[in-house]
């Protein structure tokens, strides 16, 4: 069976897909499972191990490795929950088996991005980049991704699809704040640190109201889903947050509006990004506030909003 090294920002079902393809195997399934084989007749642990972690002993890449750069685990799981919570990995077993189980019927591409890997590499690959939520654009090319829909579209290279399915969902270039929130979830997929949530909660609730925006369910102020439904094109901003259609003005939308309180839990990575790219200009900005501490460089005229 050939187990090709993962390139950098290969996405991991991708890179099983191109396991798949490489060796003729019939379908997803069938090569999970050959992958965890091989790996036990190699030494594996016969019992339990999820195939993301066969398939970096396979490569002889370290697990972690292979997390950071095939996964969308450091943007999903970007912080931790307690500061008590000291491990050798940076995730949990149980987050590194939930990753990659979960269905996912759409895998978006970059034509230009497919056609000058044939050129470079002599095959295509899933990029990881372009599977980020709300990622409608390629920020290297500036040009709108397609999307291939199929009940496992991983399963063949992009190459194959690229001239017989894929629509395309938006035209011209990306607006700048949905540009900014590309580039802050693009960083984030680069950060190796891991920070804690209730530190950066609260910093993100110091400096939300600091602004003017409004931290708690009740009250006059504005709300940062407010300001979002402003500043990010509608079609854009439902696509990400589909429930945000019925939302009326100045009604509370936790998705987006919970991120500055502690106490809530399971925000999405998306809510925070959004609430990022209201607050600063720029996402090296947004990311060196988060990450490194770094003074705030906000510039946001939010009362013209209002
Ligand atoms: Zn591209």
């Amino acid at each position: 069976m050939l187990i090709p090294i993962p390139l950098h920002d290969e996405f991991y079902k991708g890179h099983v897909g191109r396991i798949q393809t490489l060796n003729s195997l019939p379908d997803y399934q069938r090569t999970n499972y050959d992958i965890r084989n091989l790996a036990r007749s190699k030494g594996a642990p016969r019992e339990g191990e999820p195939t993301i972690v066969s398939l970096a002993r396979l490569c002889q890449i370290p697990l972690e490795e292979y997390l950071q750069f095939n996964t969308l685990l450091p943007y999903h799981s970007f912080y931790q929950h307690k500061k008590s919570h000291v491990s050798d990995m940076r995730w949990s077993t149980g987050t590194i088996s939930r990753c990659g189980t979960l269905p996912c019927r759409s895998a978006y591409y970059c034509e230009q991005c497919v056609r000058g890997d044939l050129r470079r590499h002599g095959f295509s690959y899933w990029r990881r980049i372009h599977q980020l939520p709300g990622m409608m654009w390629c920020l290297k090319h500036r040009s709108p991704l397609r999307e291939y829909t199929a009940a496992f579209p991983f399963d063949v290279l992009p190459d194959k699809v690229i001239n017989r399915f894929g629509k395309s969902a938006q035209q011209g270039s990306s607006p700048l704040a949905v540009r900014r929130f590309l580039e802050i979830s693009a960083l984030l997929l680069e950060q190796r640190k891991l920070i804690t949530e209730s530190d950066f909660k609260l910093r993100l609730n110091k400096l939300a109201r600091s602004v003017n925006l409004r931290v708690s369910q009740r009250g006059s102020r504005l709300l940062p889903s407010d300001v979002a439904m402003k500043v990010f094109p509608s079609d854009w901003l439902v696509s990400v947050f589909p429930r945000i259609r019925g939302k009326q003005y100045a009604e509370y939308f936790p998705a987006i509006d919970a991120v500055t309180r502690v106490s809530s839990w399971n925000s999405a990575t998306a809510g925070f990004i959004i609430v990022l790219s209201i607050l600063f200009d720029r996402a090296d900005d947004a990311i060196a506030w988060l990450f490194d501490d770094s003074p705030a460089r906000i510039s946001l005229p939010l009362q013209s909003i209002e």
